[in-house]
C-alpha cells in the first residue's frame, strides 16, 4: 500500500506547513487517545529496503531534439537496469533536469558551449515509473533550466505520475508518504536558486527535525560538491566549482543526521565518492551519472556509478548495504559493469576520505557493506 499523504501541490509553503502540523496534531491526539500506553515506544520490527541511483537525465529537448532517444523513445535506456533497480521498498534517483514538452523558456546562456539545459519531454516519466522509481530528488542545478514553466511542468507529471518528490523551494520543500506500513520523510537540497538550500544548515536542521518528528524514516537527497574526476575527494570543506559555493557536503551529512535524518543520498559531483556510516546512519556521498544519455561528459570515472541497495531497520538505523556497479557511454543504456569499477572506487575512496571507517563497515570484493562486530 503507498498512501500519499502530504501532495506537493504549487501552495505556499506557510499553508503546507500550517495544514501538515494541524493533521500532526490531531493523528498524535488519536494516537495518545486510541493506543494503549507503553505500545507507543515498541520500534516496528523487519527491515526497509532503499535502492538509490544518481543522476539521471534521459535526453534534451534543447538546443536540439536530436539529444534526445531515437524516436523520441526512452523505454530502452533503463530496461538492462531493472532488476538492479527492483526489490526497494523505495527506488531513488535524481531527475538532472526538467520534464517539458516547451522549449521555449531555456535559462540564459552567456556561452553556450559550456551551458547545458536539461528538458525531457514530459512522457519520459514513463520510463522512470516502469524502472521502479517512486521517489526523486528535484533539488538540483537543472531543475530551474526552463524556468518557472519548466519547474511547473515537472511537479505536475510527477504528481500525475505517482512519483513522489520534494526539493523546490516554492512548490515541495519536503514530502512524507507510507509504504507497507512505515511513514517516511523526504527532503532534498542542493546550492541552487529555486531549490531548498544546502548551505543554510540551520534551516534544513529545522525541515529534518520537523520531519524526524513525524516520521519513521528520513531520507535527505543532497546535490552538493565539486564536479569533475579530480573532485572525487570529500575535503571536509566548502567546495567551490566555477565560483559557486557548493557547500561542506561532510558537515552538512552530519548536522542533518544530528538533526534526526536516517539515510543520506548523495550526487552533483557527477563521480563517484566515498560511503560512510556516521552514529549508524548510511551516507552516501556522490552516486555519480547513473543514465545520462547526452550533453553530460561519461568518460573514464564519470562514466561508471554505483547503485546502492541500503537496507535499515524500520526506524532507519543501518543494517547493510550492496553495491552493483553500472556504466555507460554515450548516447547508450547504461548497464551492469562487469568489472566492477565503481564498487573498487568506493572501496579506495572510503579507506582513503574515511580511514575511520575501517573499524566499523566492511566493503567486501562481492559488494556487500557491512557493519563490523
Ligand atoms: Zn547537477
Amino acid at each position: 500500500m503507498d498512501v500519499r499523504q502530504s501532495a506537493c501541490p504549487s501552495a505556499n509553503l506557510p499553508k503546507n506547513r500550517m495544514t501538515d502540523s494541524y493533521r500532526t496534531f490531531f493523528l498524535l491526539f488519536l494516537l495518545y487517545a486510541f493506543v494503549p500506553a507503553g505500545a507507543q515506544a515498541q520500534p516496528a520490527s523487519g527491515e526497509v529496503t532503499i535502492v538509490a541511483a544518481g543522476d539521471i537525465m534521459l535526453g534534451t529537448i534543447f538546443p536540439s531534439r536530436n539529444y534526445l532517444p531515437a524516436g523520441e523513445d526512452c523505454s530502452e535506456l533503463l530496461k538492462p537496469l531493472h532488476a538492479a533497480l527492483s526489490g526497494g521498498d523505495i527506488t531513488f534517483g535524481n531527475l538532472e533536469g526538467v520534464l517539458t514538452n516547451n522549449a521555449s523558456t531555456p535559462k540564459k546562456c552567456d556561452d553556450p558551449s559550456v551551458c547545458y539545459t536539461f528538458g525531457m519531454p514530459t512522457h519520459f516519466v514513463n520510463c522512470l515509473v516502469d524502472a521502479g522509481f517512486n521517489l526523486l530528488s528535484v533539488a538540483n542545478n537543472h531543475t530551474g533550466d526552463f524556468g518557472e514553466q519548466g519547474r511547473r511542468s515537472t511537479v505536475e507529471t510527477l504528481e500525475k505520475a505517482g512519483i513522489h518528490f520534494a526539493g523546490l523551494a516554492d512548490y515541495c520543500v519536503t514530502d512524507t508518504f507510507t509504504i507497507k506500513g512505515v511513514k517516511y520523510g523526504f527532503a532534498a537540497f542542493a546550492p541552487n536558486s529555486g531549490t531548498v538550500n544546502l548551505r543554510d544548515i540551520p534551516a534544513a536542521e529545522k525541515i529534518v527535525r520537523a520531519l524526524a518528528a513525524t516520521c519513521r524514516i528520513v531520507i535527505v537527497s543532497f546535490h552538493g560538491g565539486a564536479e569533475g574526476s579530480s573532485r572525487q575527494h570529500i575535503t571536509r570543506q566548502t567546495e567551490y566549482f566555477i565560483g559557486e559555493d557548493r557547500g561542506n557536503v561532510y558537515e552538512f551529512a552530519h548536522r542533518m543526521i544530528d538533526a534526526g535524518a536516517d539515510v543520506l543520498l548523495g550526487h552533483g559531483p557527477h563521480v563517484t565518492r566515498a560511503v560512510e556510516v556516521y552514529r549508524n546512519r548510511f551516507i552516501a556521498y556522490s552516486m555519480g551519472n547513473f543514465c545520462t544519455f547526452d550533453r553530460i561528459n561519461v568518460s573514464g570515472v564519470s562514466g561508471i556509478a554505483p547503485v546502492f541497495k541500503i537496507r535499515t531497520d524500520k526506524n532507519g538505523a543501518f543494517l547493510n548495504a550492496e553495491i552493483i556497479s553500472t556504466c555507460q557511454e554515450k548516447r547508450q543504456p547504461p548497464k551492469i559493469d562487469k568489472q566492477q569499477r565503481a564498487l573498487k572506487v568506493i572501496q579506495q575512496l572510503t579507506r582513503q576520505d574515511f580511514p575511520e571507517m575501517a573499524d566499523a563497515i566492511t566493503i567486501s570484493d562481492d559488494g556487500a557493506i557491512t557493519i563490523k562486530n
